[in-house]
């Protein structure tokens, strides 16, 4: 399904974003990790271990997505390397959750940073290389409260609902260049994001998803080879819910 195709997954050294790289390296696609700062270098490179037992070619390249010259060079890099980028998945996103009359201005300005000006960043500089190429799948990870919102997240879920914004609209800039542009609008997924919460608020979550479960990487990195395949050819400006029913 990936054969022979060249990823970017933006904050690929856990969670999500790791997943997503090892199901796609699975399938056969050249990944690039990206990791942020020199901190979490180690960690990228066990991602990039556990990745060539798929033997396909990988890149690491640092990056912090909130800086629009990272992000140039992570696209630079990659097109030198592979000489061509198919999929971009915009997955790098953090939270920093208070009620609106204790959260600080700093930690407002951070989140939009790197989950809304972040993913900007990436578009930015893999469109012009996706144009000329007249190819490309681009993902942004949205999230379910960026649909619905979520007291204690005004920061999270306005950078949420400004990514599913920006997938449309981009959807329609570039939609004639032969790129997809979608988004996934994952639940409540275990990964160290939702490990903060306490018990209690993991049961008034569980309460409102049908399915009685949280999501798992898995979940998500399904419908990310789905929506980095040629599968969804035919499938842009959208915004898929995997979220248990959550929010239906
Ligand atoms: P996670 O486990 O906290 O992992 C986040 C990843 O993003 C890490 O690799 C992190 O790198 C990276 N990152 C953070 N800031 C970055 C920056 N400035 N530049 C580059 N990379 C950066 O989170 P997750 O649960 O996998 O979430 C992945 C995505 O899904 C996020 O966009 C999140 O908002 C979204 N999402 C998650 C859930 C959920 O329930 N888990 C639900 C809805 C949406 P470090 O390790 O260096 O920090």
């Amino acid at each position: 399904m990936l054969k022979g195709k060249v990823a970017i997954i933006t904050g690929s050294t856990r969670g999500i974003g790791k997943q997503i790289a090892l199901k796609y390296a699975s399938l056969g696609c050249d990944i690039v990790i990206n990791y942020k700062s020199e901190n979490d270098i180690d960690r990228a490179k066990v991602v990039e271990e556990e990745i060539k037992e798929f033997g396909v070619k990988t890149l690491i390249v640092k990056a912090d997505v909130s800086s629009l010259e990272d992000c140039v060079n992570l696209c630079n890099e990659t097109k030198k390397t592979f000489g061509k980028i198919d999929i971009l998945v915009n997955n790098a996103g953090i939270t920093k959750d208070n009620l609106i009359i204790r959260m600080s201005e700093e930690d407002f300005d951070r989140v939009i940073d790197i989950n809304l000006k972040g993913s900007f960043n990436c578009l930015k500089a893999v469109t012009q290389i996706m144009m000329k190429q007249k190819y490309g799948k681009i993902i942004n990870m949205s999230s379910v409260v960026g649909i619905t919102g979520n007291a204690g997240q005004v920061n999270y879920c306005a950078s949420k609902a400004g990514v599913i914004g920006m997938t449309k609209s981009l959807a329609r800039e570039v939609g004639s260049r032969g790129i997809n542009v979608n988004a996934i609008a994952p639940g409540f997924i275990e990964t160290d994001m939702t490990d903060v919460l306490t018990d209690e608020q993991k049961k008034n979550i569980l309460n409102q998803i049908p399915l009685k479960k949280m999501g798992s990487t898995e979940d998500i990195a399904n419908i990310a080879v789905f929506l980095g395949s040629d599968y969804s050819n035919y499938i842009t400006g959208q915004v898929i819910s995997v979220d248990g029913g959550m929010s239906m």
